[in-house]
């Protein structure tokens, strides 16, 4: 069983996405986190993200220790995922990792969710159960911003709620993969529900649709 879960940066899909797999005893992946440490990994060796030499070459040298990193949450990474992940062929590199582990979810377990822009329509388009995430805009940088107050960030609204504006259209206009919904996705609005009305609203349609398939 595979369950993507798609949507906009900040929209809630990693806290959702972790929860479920916790209920459900899945394998959970946060696929940006692949994108994420490609983009610190060129940083750090002074390239621009947008460089594709570089961040091929990045994507490519990629092992386990570099997602468990812990500064890959800040925008800057943010920023340099999302121009690396607009590279084909970055992609490409990063894809059999996602399939593979959607296909043979690790630990024995029963099935995989993966969170990410197009999980739905592009890695997993057979996944038999597709969420998309979506909130607005200001919603999404209001919890962005206090999410990084919390953790004592130096953090300013305005650029939170900049960087979001940007990264949302760097990830919907790129020619390859962009953040969309697929068509069988089950679409949720996050704006006026908190984490556990997702969680709930989200289990009710998977427990519908396990049962569909006894
Ligand atoms: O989800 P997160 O904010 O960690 O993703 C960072 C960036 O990685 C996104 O803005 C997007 O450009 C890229 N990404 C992607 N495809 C995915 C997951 C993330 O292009 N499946």
């Amino acid at each position: 069983m595979i369950i993507a879960i798609d949507g906009p940066a900040a929209s809630g899909k990693g806290t959702l996405a972790r929860r479920v797999a916790d209920a459900l005893d899945y394998a959970y992946l946060d696929t940006g986190l692949l994108y994420r440490a490609t983009g610190r990994k060129v940083l750090d060796l002074g390239y621009d993200p947008e460089d594709a030499i570089a961040a091929v070459e990045a994507a490519e040298k990629l092992v386990a220790a570099d997602l468990d990193r812990d500064d890959l949450r800040s925008e800057e990474v943010g920023t340099a995922a999302s121009k690396v992940a607009a590279i084909p062929k970055v992609r490409a590199v990063l894809l059999d990792f996602q399939r593979n582990l959607a296909a043979h979810p690790p630990g024995g377990k029963r099935g995989a969710i993966l969170d990410g822009r197009d999980i739905g329509t592009v890695v997993c388009p057979d996944a038999p159960i597709k969420f998309y995430l979506t909130a607005s805009v200001g919603e999404r940088a209001g919890r962005r911003f206090k999410q990084l107050q919390e953790k004592n960030t130096a953090v300013i609204y305005e650029r939170v709620l900049k960087e979001l504006e940007e990264r949302d259209a760097r990830d919907s206009a790129r020619d390859v993969a962009p953040l969309k919904p697929a068509i069988d996705a089950i679409h949720i609005d996050t704006d006026r529900l908190n984490a556990n009305a997702v969680f709930d609203a989200v289990m009710a349609h998977i427990t519908t649709h396990m049962r569909g398939d006894d």
